[in-house]
C-alpha cells in the first residue's frame, strides 16, 4: 500500500485535480490519499488557507465577514463547476463554514476550525469526482481515521496511539481520502498542525498503515543539491538519508515540512518527494539507510537572519559553570539558541534574529555584564549560515579543506566554522551579502567536476 500526498498546488484548479486523479488510477498501489487545501493557481493568488485564516479574523472582530465566506466558496465553485459536480457539495461547505461560526469554542479553536475547512472540503470534493469518474473512492474524517493530536491549537503533536488506529484502513474497500492538516483531540477538539502541516498527516498515515511508500506530490521535479534561484539548473538529488534532509531543511530547503519526517523515518516508512505536473519523472527518494555514493556531498543549504552573540572573559576556561550561566540567562529571557561555538576566554552563540528581537538586546547585554561579569558582550547581526551536508562525509579527507578554499575563491570572509559530532553537515557562518557567491563557488567545488 502506497500513501500519496498531494500538497496545494496540486489541487489548486480542477485542472489539477484531473491530474491527480490521472496520477491515483496509475497505480492501485496508491490507497490512501491525503490533500492539501487548494494552493495559489498563479503568482498573486491566495492560498484557501489565508482566505480562511482573513475569514476567521474578520468573524472574531466582529467585522461582517459574509464577503469572505463567498471568496472561499467560489475557489471551492471554480473546482467543482469545471468537473460538474453539482452544487450539493458547495452547499456542504457553507454549512461547515456556518458550523464553526455558530459552535461555542473558544477563538483559538475557532480559528482552528476555520483554517481546517479548506483541506476538509477540497478531501469531499475529491472524493466526489473520483466516484464520479466510476472509481471506488471515500472522504474519511481524521477522526475516524484515528488522527488523535495534542491539545495545541496551531502546533498539534500526534499521539502515540493513532498508529495502531491508522492500521485498520488497511480494512477499507478502494480509495480513502483523507484531509490533511489537522486531528482531533481525545475531547474531539480539533486542532490543526504547523503550517504547511498536511506533509506531517501524510507521513503520520503513511507510518501507521505501514505503508511501502510515503509519496509525496508537489510542484517540483526532485529535491536541487542547491537552492535554483542561486544556481541555474542544479543537479537532482536522486536520492538523501532523513539525517540529509533534516539537515537540509534546517538551513532553507523548504520542500518537505520539517516535523513530517519524524513519523516515517521512526517507522521506517521511504518517502519520495515527486511533481504532480510529472509524476514519470524520478523524484527524489528519502531512505533510512545511507546509499553509495559518488560524491560525499549530497547538497548545499544557506540561510540568513542569524545573529551573533559574543561574550568575552579573561580566564573564561577556568570558571566552572559559565556557559550555564550564560544560556541560563538566553533561557530567562525565552530566547532559544543554535550553535555554541567557544574559545578559551570567549563565547559566541548563534541566534535566529527571529528569536532575539532587538527589544531585549539591551536588557539581555547588561545582565551578561553584570550577572556574568563578562569583559566584553556584543551583537553582530546580520550573518548568514551556510551548510554542506551528506553522511559520506566523515569518512572522506579533504572536505572542510575543500569548502574553505571555495570561500576564499569567493572572497568571503569566514566568522564561524562549526561541524556537528554527527558530521553529516558542516556549517560556516558568514556576512548575509556572501551567501551568493559562496553557494555558486562551493556548488562549482563540489558538483562542477560532475557537470
Ligand atoms: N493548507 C495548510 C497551509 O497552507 C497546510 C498545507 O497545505 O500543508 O499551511
Amino acid at each position: 500500500m502506497k500513501v500519496a500526498k498531494f500538497g496545494g498546488s496540486s489541487v489548486a484548479s480542477a485542472h489539477m485535480l484531473r491530474k491527480v486523479a490521472g496520477i491515483i488510477q496509475d497505480d492501485p498501489e496508491r490507497r490512501v490519499i491525503v490533500v492539501s487545501a487548494p494552493g495559489k493557481r498563479f503568482d498573486g493568488d491566495t492560498k484557501v488557507t489565508d482566505l480562511l485564516i482573513n475569514l476567521g479574523e474578520t468573524f472574531l472582530n466582529d467585522e461582517p465577514y459574509e464577503k469572505e465566506i463567498d471568496l472561499v466558496i467560489n475557489r471551492f465553485k471554480d473546482i467543482t463547476d469545471e468537473l460538474e459536480l453539482g452544487d450539493k457539495i458547495l452547499k456542504e461547505i457553507r454549512q461547515d463554514i456556518h458550523d464553526v461560526i455558530n459552535s461555542d469554542y473558544n477563538s483559538e479553536l475557532k480559528l482552528d476550525a476555520f483554517k481546517a475547512v479548506g483541506e476538509d472540503s477540497l478531501a469531499k470534493v475529491l472524493s466526489v469526482y473520483l466516484q464520479s469518474i466510476g472509481m471506488q473512492a471515500s472522504y474519511l474524517n481524521p477522526k475516524d481515521a484515528g488522527i488523535m493530536v495534542s491539545d495545541e491549537p496551531g502546533h498539534a503533536q500526534i499521539l502515540e496511539e493513532s498508529f495502531d488506529y491508522l492500521y485498520k484502513l488497511h480494512e477499507r474497500e478502494g480509495i480513502v481520502v483523507i484531509p490533511g492538516f489537522f486531528g482531533y483531540t481525545k475531547e474531539g477538539k480539533l486542532i490543526t498542525f504547523s503550517r504547511g502541516g498536511s506533509d506531517i498527516t501524510g507521513s503520520i498515515v503513511a507510518a501507521g498503515v505501514k505503508a511501502d511508500l510515503y509519496e509525496n506530490f508537489t510542484d517540483v521535479d526532485s529535491v536541487y543539491c542547491v537552492n535554483p534561484n542561486i544556481v541555474d539548473n542544479p543537479r537532482e538529488i536522486t536520492s538523501l538519508t532523513y539525517k540529509e534532509m533534516r539537515e537540509l531543511s534546517y538551513a532553507g530547503f523548504s520542500v518537505f515540512h520539517d516535523e513530517a519526517l519524524i513519523p516515517a523515518f521512526k517507522a521506517s516508512i521511504p518517502v519520495c518527494i515527486k511533481n504532480t505536473n510529472n509524476p514519470e519523472g524520478l523524484g527524489t527518494y528519502i531512505v533510512s539507510e545511507k546509499h553509495t555514493s559518488y560524491n560525499p556531498v549530497v547538497g548545499i543549504a544557506s540561510d540568513s537572519g542569524f545573529l551573533s552573540l559574543y561574550v568575552g572573559k579573561y580566564l573564561m576556561n577556568r570558571e566552572v559553570g559559565f556557559g550555564r550561566r550564560l544560556l541560563n540567562i538566553l533561557e530567562d529571557e525565552g530566547i532559544s539558541f543554535e550553535h555554541t561555538p567557544s574559545g578559551i576566554d570567549d563565547m559566541s552563540v548563534i541566534i535566529r534574529e527571529s528569536n532575539f528581537p532587538k527589544r531585549k538586546e539591551e536588557r539581555v547585554v547588561q545582565r551578561i555584564k553584570e550577572e556574568l561579569k563578562a569583559d566584553t558582550v556584543s551583537i553582530e547581526r546580520d550573518l548568514a549560515m551556510v551548510m554542506i551536508v551528506g553522511e559520506g562525509m566523515n569518512s572522506t579527507v579533504g572536505i572542510a579543506q575543500k569548502a574553505t578554499e571555495a570561500f576564499a575563491n569567493a572572497a568571503v570572509n569566514l566568522e564561524m566554522i562549526n561541524q556537528g559530532s554527527s558530521e553529516v553537515s558542516m556549517m560556516f557562518g558568514i556576512k548575509s551579502s556572501g551567501i551568493e557567491a559562496s553557494v555558486r563557488s562551493l556548488y562549482q567545488a563540489f558538483f562542477g567536476e560532475y557537470e
